[in-house]
């Protein structure tokens, strides 16, 4: 399964891909919801790669990746809005707001609340930066540009301190995941091609 090309969105992953779920998340997946058995993984007749599921009952367990809904308010100077982290992963390092898409809400509702939950700010969320896909942690980010219509910046519980950054000094060397870095990368090829950023990889 590693024929296909993996794209832009692949940049921030490094797993391969044909070893089913990662194996902190294996862990958890250990018997069939409907009978109880132990569950196996590998060849299913019908199925075009290896799975998880139980010898007894045939139920299959499908897992797929959840997305993490993000969003980059930008002000109307074009600045970008970005909060120093209270919570780990990352904590005390700078990242864009966001967190997981609920099972009863749209992505964009999901990119409003949790910009709103965690800095105070209402926004609009407009154009798609970028997808990344990382198989490690068994998500896919969404990161969305997003023009500020409400609310006052203020720390909450997720957020130490929220500060807006011009494009030119954006805390390179202290952001917290490398989605972040990717999408501040794709927002300024797009936006402010005037501006580089130092090589190499940051966060987690
Ligand atoms: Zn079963």
């Amino acid at each position: 399964m590693d024929e296909f090309d993996r794209g832009r969105d692949g940049r921030s992953t490094d797993l391969p891909s044909g070893g089913g779920v990662p194996s902190w998340m294996a862990q958890f997946l250990n018997f069939c919801s409907n009978c109880g058995t132990s569950l196996r993984f590998g060849q299913i007749a019908g199925e075009d790669r290896d799975r998880l599921s139980c010898p007894e009952c045939g139920h299959i367990v499908y897992v797929n990746p959840r997305l993490v809904v993000t969003v980059f308010p930008i002000t109307e100077d074009g600045e970008v809005v970005l909060l120093r982290r209270g919570i780990e992963p990352g904590r005390g390092q700078w990242a864009q707001p966001g967190g997981f898409l609920e099972i009863d809400e749209t992505v964009n509702q999901a990119a409003i609340r949790e910009t709103w939950e965690e800095t105070g700010l209402l926004v609009e969320p407009g154009e798609i930066i970028g997808l990344y896909t990382r198989l490690e942690a068994a998500v896919v980010t969404i990161a969305f540009a997003a023009r500020i219509v409400g609310g006052t910046a203020a720390p909450t519980a997720e957020a130490l301190e929220i500060r807006t950054f011009p494009p030119e000094e954006i805390p390179w060397s202290g952001l917290a995941f490398r989605t972040t870095m990717w999408a501040l990368r794709d927002w300024l090829e797009t936006h402010r091609p005037d501006i580089s950023w130092p090589a190499g990889e940051v966060g987690r």
